[in-house]
């Protein structure tokens, strides 16, 4: 109280909290639970704080989300819809070289509105097969070609409506109970969304066949899509107007076979993916694609210090990929006995990087929106995400039932699953094993289950709106400022105790729903 009156008025104001410099300087590693960030003064309203970050040193998003590339969560669906809601997606690896860049393909190719690989049937198969497609993904309209695949001739179409009275195990052949293409309203290829609007409009039906000019099936537009279509105003584009994509790589000889299947199908930006990313593996392939592809952008890591991220930014990446061990499915710090709590590898190497204007990603350890803005506060330019974004729609795998509870399957690509994956050419385990002599696999994740948690569509929203609010209630108007803000000392940071995380918890309840949006 004394030292009010002696200074005389308001506009003496005591120090309070900590700088991150202060918080990071003690030498104990910190994680997002262990501090909170203080609020600061508002005089603008959430929905005016600009989230446009940058992903590496030519890419920039309208807002700072990454879906991590795992198999258990990004494929070209989970990528569409990520960058439609201003983020991007890195296609996993865990795949034949092909089919990656298909996934890429699919992502550049993506017209708004037009369903490019709808699932298709062929006249041989039976109405239980149409009851199986409707329980694992949820619709009952499907296009019945050559041979069930997209590309090949249209014969017909199977909806709800010829299946409604017909028992789930019915072995009727499709080819009695289709629509024929003779009847059917079709539209030719290049048409217009608007235009296929109004011809679905005017026809009546539910599904609209887009056909090229020997009746092979090309695309299909879905009613309910048209319903629930809206604008994407934050949509990451590249100069084309097609979406942006990224896509990850090992660091192997026989990734640069890879890496060209990508370049040809478009990638915008690649991501190196090792746990470990100081390496002389990764170190000549940065060399390599710099002097091969010199616009391609290119992410290095995982790094957790300075020293490492020194090595990758020599060699010329354009952006780093923080975080070792904090992810939800790791057990690389429990095995390799290496790694780094979150909060502070982003600090210290956000710090580190900006002094050559290399954004930082903060990789692992989201698990809400609260950790979003303080990995932001602490430097990093964008987040990826694996947890936050498995168990959706968009995330690859079907859904299944456990005790009653709507699951999907998620899994770190360390994982022994993962890792012995047929099919990929090993690459999930080159991520955790540098050279070629590696003989027996040490897992360094787990496979695990997550709760449906329905659309990225619906849930992106959300987190845009979560982080502005969080900037808002700091007084940042926008990512960069939080981050200025942050390294002026401006931004001011505190420990919590174990109480009080606990006191920030829910707390004190017999019972609660927890409803985020
Ligand atoms: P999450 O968002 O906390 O679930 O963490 C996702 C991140 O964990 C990924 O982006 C990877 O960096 C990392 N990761 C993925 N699979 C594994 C694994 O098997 N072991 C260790 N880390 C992994």
């Amino acid at each position: 109280m004394a030292d009010y009156l002696i200074c005389g008025g308001t506009s003496y104001v005591p120090e309070d909290g900590n700088t991150g410099a202060q918080l990071f300087s003690t030498g104990e590693g910190l994680t997002y639970h262990d501090f909170i960030i203080l609020p600061g003064f508002i005089d603008f309203t959430a929905e005016e704080v600009d989230l446009t970050s940058a992903l590496t040193k030519k890419i920039s998003l309208k807002a700072p989300l990454v879906s991590s590339p795992m198999d258990t969560v990004t494929e070209s669906e989970m990528a569409i819809a990520m960058a439609l809601c201003g983020g991007i997606g890195i296609i996993h690896h865990n795949c034949s070289p092909e089919t990656q860049a298909q996934e890429v393909m699919k992502v550049k190719k993506y017209k708004h509105g037009f369903i490019r690989d709808p699932v298709c049937l062929t006249p041989q198969h039976r109405v239980s097969d149409v009851f199986d497609v409707k329980k694992s993904h949820g619709f009952g309209g499907i296009p019945i070609t050559e041979d069930g695949k997209m590309g090949t001739r249209l014969l017909g179409i199977v909806t709800s409506r010829d299946i409604d009275f017909l028992e789930p195990n019915s072995d009727k052949l499709l080819s009695e109970i289709m629509t024929p293409f003779d009847d059917l309203v079709t539209a030719p290829a290049g048409v217009s969304l608007d235009k296929a609007n109004e011809i679905l409009q005017r026809s009546k039906k539910g599904k609209l066949p887009i056909t090229n000019e020997h009746g092979e099936l090309v695309a299909l537009i879905a009613r309910t899509d048209l319903k629930k279509s809206r604008n994407f105003p934050n949509a990451s584009y590249d100069a084309n107007n097609q979406l942006l994509v990224g896509a990850a790589i090992g660091t192997r000889e026989t990734d640069k076979h890879r890496l060209e299947l990508l370049v040809n199908a478009g990638v915008d930006v690649v991501v190196l993916d090792s746990s470990q990313g100081n390496s002389i593996y990764q170190i000549n392939l940065i060399r390599y694609i710099k002097n091969t592809y010199p616009e391609l952008q290119i992410v290095g890591g995982n790094v957790v210090t300075a020293a490492q991220a020194k090595n990758l930014i020599d060699a010329g990446v354009d952006g780093l990929r923080v975080g070792m061990g904090s992810g939800s499915i790791c057990i690389t710090q429990e095995v390799m006995a290496v790694g780094r709590p979150q909060a502070t590898a982003v600090y210290k190497v956000a710090e580190y990087a900006r002094r050559f204007g290399v954004p930082v990603m903060a990789d692992g350890g989201i698990a809400s929106v609260g950790h979003i803005i303080k990995a932001l506060a602490l430097g990093a330019s964008t987040v990826m995400m694996g947890s936050m974004l498995a168990g959706t729609s968009e995330a690859p795998g079907e859904y299944f039932f456990s005790n009653g509870v709507r699951l999907k399957k998620y899994r770190g690509m360390g994982s022994l699953e993962a890792m012995d994956r047929k099919d990929t050419q090993g690459a999930a385990a080159d991520r955790y094993f540098h050279g070629e002599g590696d003989r027996i696999k040490v897992a360094q994740g787990v496979s695990g289950s997550i709760v449906d948690k329905g659309s990225i569509l619906r849930f992106l929203p959300y987190l845009v709106c979560g982080i502005q609010h969080g900037c808002q209630d700091i007084g940042a108007k926008s990512c960069s400022m939080l981050r200025s803000m942050m390294y002026a000392g401006e931004l001011k940071f505190e420990k919590r105790t174990v109480s009080a995380q606990r006191e920030g918890n829910v707390h004190s309840l017999f019972n609660y729903e927890k409803r985020l949006f």
